[in-house]
């Protein structure tokens, strides 16, 4: 999620509407050049957790912005992954990919670290902030409970329609746990939410309390 200069309503809710988890930075620069934004205009960047699809982008985004860089905000493991310029937590080995296969190289970035954060502000947009791990050490949930707004990352997602259960992120990667990610399910089906913004996948504009409700309700039937 990122923030934008200017403080102008209307393209704040357009970006905010259009949300880049940076998965590809050409998806973000055509993503912007629809919604006739300027890439220079980013001044803030919102991370939701430390995985490779996740924080690529951020690469090239501060090569091309290195003479004005944006903030980069993240919250504790995901702080210290992107601060230390750790590729081989970045690149988990079993991944069997590297930076160079997307011309990346992994440095070390300056990062705002949201650990002692509560919420971020924008116009009047107010996000809480919760930390919501079990899919990555490192992961948060954006909340706007007057909007009934959920930025999950890869925490939950849409549910499947069609067999009607519940979908939520991976819990065998490095740092995952199916433990801690029942239990982060289960504090955001505590939250009323109307529209869901995941990191992958179809968003939600209706209703997101059932595709969560659902998600809790898949994850309990797993035990490992
Ligand atoms: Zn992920």
């Amino acid at each position: 999620m990122f923030f934008s200069r200017g403080n102008q309503k209307k393209e704040a809710i357009e970006v905010l509407k259009n949300l880049y988890f940076f998965s590809s930075i050409n998806g973000l620069f055509e993503g912007l050049k629809d919604l006739n934004l300027d890439y220079k205009n980013i001044r803030r960047i919102y991370m939701t957790h430390e995985h490779v699809d996740h924080v690529l982008g951020l690469y090239p985004i501060m090569e091309k912005m290195k003479d004005d860089p944006p903030d980069i905000c993240a919250y504790g493991e995901t702080a210290k992954i992107l601060m230390k310029g750790d590729e081989s937590q970045i690149f988990p080995g079993n991944l069997g990919i590297t930076p160079s296969m997307f011309g990346v190289e992994i440095t070390p970035l300056k990062i705002t670290d949201l650990t002692n954060e509560k919420e971020v502000s924008f116009l009047d947009y107010n996000f809480q902030i919760h930390y919501t791990p079990g899919h990555s050490l490192g992961s948060i949930c954006y909340y706007e409970p007057d909007k009934k707004i959920l930025i999950p990352g890869d925490v939950v997602f849409r549910r499947d329609r069609t067999w009607n259960v519940g979908s939520f992120g991976r819990y065998d990667f490095p740092g995952g746990s199916l433990e801690a990610l029942k239990k982060s399910i289960a504090l955001l089906n505590d939250f009323d939410v109307n529209i869901l913004l995941p990191g992958h996948m179809e968003i939600v504009t209706s209703q997101a309390n059932q595709d969560i409700s659902l998600a809790l309700k898949t994850i309990n039937t797993l035990k490992f």
